[in-house]
């Protein structure tokens, strides 16, 4: 290299490719910081490398990487000890093929959303450091070179470099950052701690950043007590070997459990976890843990990190990780997803379906294995985890072939049957006479009590589908299970949700049934309940009200934002139907009271004891039901 300063440009089609870098990078200035500590990152490891293949002999030494800034002299400085650049490498690396990627990267990507995913890939890396800086400095000396042969190159961002030959006594690279006025805030210790435990937290080689007091041992006193003193230690920000990259045999459930709160300090245990650890055909290591899931989702989303070869990328892991998986947490490293191109790209990229699709199979393996070992364990965790296979369900063909051999039903006994067990055991009582076989459920095991009450006298079983997604799972299981509906338990009197062919005899005369009829039409008085008199067990309710599966479905869509006639039908008042029980005896002491006041009291009072069992008497009604019920028990 020469003696003197050489001076050069840097060859590049475009003018000036900082007031661009700086333009579309403009929200995320502070990855600059995680660029940097990479690149020092990968010049150790290449000098790891090479000591291990032999070819360097020399001391390694500690391998440490330093950050360090200095408030009055505006700079920051990232110091690595790994291979360094002679004055020809700068030339080489620094100057042409930094600046070949910045001209593809400015002709392929205008897109400013993208920019900071493309960054890296064009090797803009480094260059990155001119979004903060006024002027940098680059010292580096090779593990090749002696202490007089190091170089130090400079730039002010414009596309004028500086060369020339300096001394320094350790092997390794100093970039220095004189930091611009409009990037002040980055000289702050706990803003720079902030980015480096963002981005850094994990990487393969220590990052020292400042010092930490720590309380150490200090002998005994002549009591035998320990004594402590507080010593001055260097602040190390990562953990150079987290959890995922080691192997599944050498981790115990503490370390799995150790790591989730390094994750997340503030979150309960999670229920379980998946270790995955893939070569080929790509390459994929990561932990994934099942949380509890709160019923706030968004709270829970976006939890799940993403890292190429240790390097933080986001935690914005849509396109690789399936939808019905968001909701899970952990890390994920794969220096195959394809990071630094835009995100149309990433949704059709091979790999990064190929991903998706492992870790879909992986967790529907891992759920597989865990119902097979300890079914009572899998039960206990069902009601935690069918958020999550129900939602894979109903949202992946795939998963849902493998989870509906263990995807468990709870009845209100509280008992759980797989898809298949639940078939066979309701088979002999719960198929109509069409030989479609009904799987009655509930929604809310308080509001439909008399509905499961009534269920359960005929000896039918009911399910409860109380979930957020539920009316979206029946409906795919309806789709896929044969000859199967479902029916929500209060959508009809029992004899009508399951339609067998033995009919109950009327006690009532058909004359009867007509005056009963005009009785209760007179008591009820509302246009939006449809009357009928029926002739069902005599220990039936004697009023019941319903309304039908296929208007509360309606409805639900129109609630879950269905336009068109779904919308037209979300703006009309409910409908109910009331079915009057002829056979009970409440119904012939309503023909046989004195008077049609007295009749119309009577009934009244009966279908306001039904509305009050779900929860539909309120208001007036329900004050002058209370007073008529005081009436009538004084
Ligand atoms: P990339 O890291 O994507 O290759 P950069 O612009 O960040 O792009 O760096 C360009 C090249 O400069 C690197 O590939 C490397 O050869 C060299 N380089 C950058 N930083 C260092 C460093 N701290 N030590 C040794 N070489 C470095």
């Amino acid at each position: 290299m020469a003696e003197t300063i050489e001076k050069g440009s840097i060859s590049i089609n475009t003018e000036n490719i900082f007031p661009i870098i700086k333009k579309f990078l403009y929200s995320d200035h502070e990855i600059f910081l995680r660029e940097l500590v990479s690149n020092a990152v990968d010049a150790t490891q290449k000098l790891r490398k090479l000591s291990s293949l032999g070819e360097f002999t020399g001391e390694l030494g500690e391998l440490r990487i330093e950050v360090s800034f200095d408030k009055k002299k505006k700079t920051i400085t990232v110091s690595d000890r790994g291979i360094g650049m002679t004055g020809e490498e700068i030339k080489k690396y620094i100057n042409q093929i930094a600046f070949s990627g910045a001209t593809e990267f400015i002709e392929k990507f205008k897109d400013k959303a993208d920019a900071k995913d493309i960054i890296g890939k064009f090797g803009l890396g480094f260059y990155s450091a001119f979004m903060v800086s006024d002027h940098v400095e680059l010292v580096s000396r090779s593990y090749k070179a002696s202490e007089k042969e190091a170089a130090r190159w400079s730039c002010d961002g414009s596309t004028e470099f500086e060369l020339e030959a300096t001394a320094k006594t350790d092997r390794g690279t100093d970039v220095i950052l004189h930091v611009n006025k409009d990037s002040e805030e980055f000289l702050d210790e706990w803003r720079l701690k902030g980015i480096l435990e963002k981005y850094c937290k994990f990487l393969p080689v220590e990052i020292k950043f400042g010092t930490k007091e720590d309380r150490e041992e200090d002998g005994v006193d002549k009591d035998g007590k320990p004594q402590y003193k507080t010593v001055t230690k260097d602040r190390i920000i990562n953990n150079t070997q987290p959890l995922w990259t080691k192997a599944p045999a050498e981790l115990k459930d503490e370390d799995y459990l150790k790591f989730y709160k390094e994750l997340y300090p503030f979150a309960e245990d999670p229920l379980f976890w998946i270790h995955l650890n893939v070569d080929y055909p790509f390459n994929l290591t990561g932990v994934l843990y099942f949380p509890k899931v709160k019923n706030d989702f968004e709270l829970n989303k976006n939890k799940i990190q993403l890292y190429s070869r240790q390097v933080f990328i986001t935690d914005e892991v849509k396109d690789v990780v399936p939808d019905f998986l968001m909701l899970l947490h952990g890390v994920l490293d794969s220096p195959d997803i394809p990071l630094n191109v835009s995100r149309s790209y990433l949704q059709s990229d091979s790999n990064v379906k190929k991903i998706s699709q492992h870790i879909t199979k992986k967790v529907a393996d891992k759920l597989a294995e865990m119902f097979k070992k300890d079914r009572a364990d899998f039960e206990k965790k069902w009601d935690d985890i069918s958020i999550f296979v129900k939602y894979g369900m109903i949202s992946d063909e795939k998963f849902y072939d493998k989870a509906k051999e263990f995807a468990l039903v709870k009845n209100t006994l509280k008992k759980y049957y797989t898809l298949d067990e639940y078939k066979e055991y309701t088979k002999d009582l719960q198929t109509d006479k069409e030989k479609q076989q009904i799987f009655l459920y509930a929604t809310d095991t308080g509001k439909q009590h008399a509905f499961i009450e009534t269920a359960n006298q005929k000896a039918y079983d009911v399910i409860i589908m109380d979930g957020v997604l539920d009316s979206h799972f029946i409906n795919t299981l309806e789709q896929k299970l044969d000859k199967v509906q479902f029916r929500r338990v209060d959508s009809d009197t029992i004899d009508k949700l399951i339609v067998k062919d033995e009919k109950v005899e009327s006690v009532l005369s058909a004359a009867d049934q007509e005056k009963l009829k005009a009785i209760f039409e007179k008591a009820i008085n509302n246009s939006n309940m449809t009357l009928s008199i029926d002739s069902l067990a005599p220990d039936h309710l004697p009023v019941t009200i319903t309304m039908s599966e296929w208007s509360r479905r309606m409805k639900d869509m129109a609630k879950t934002g269905g336009g068109g006639m779904y919308g037209f039908m979300g703006s009309m008042p409910d409908q109910y139907a009331v079915s009057v029980n002829g056979n009970h005896k409440i119904a012939q002491r309503v023909l046989q009271s004195p008077d049609e006041e007295q009749q119309v009291k009577l009934a009244k009072q009966t279908y306001d004891l039904a509305l009050l069992s779900q929860g539909m008497l309120t208001g007036a009604d329900l004050t002058n039901f209370i007073k008529r019920s005081v009436d009538l028990v004084s």
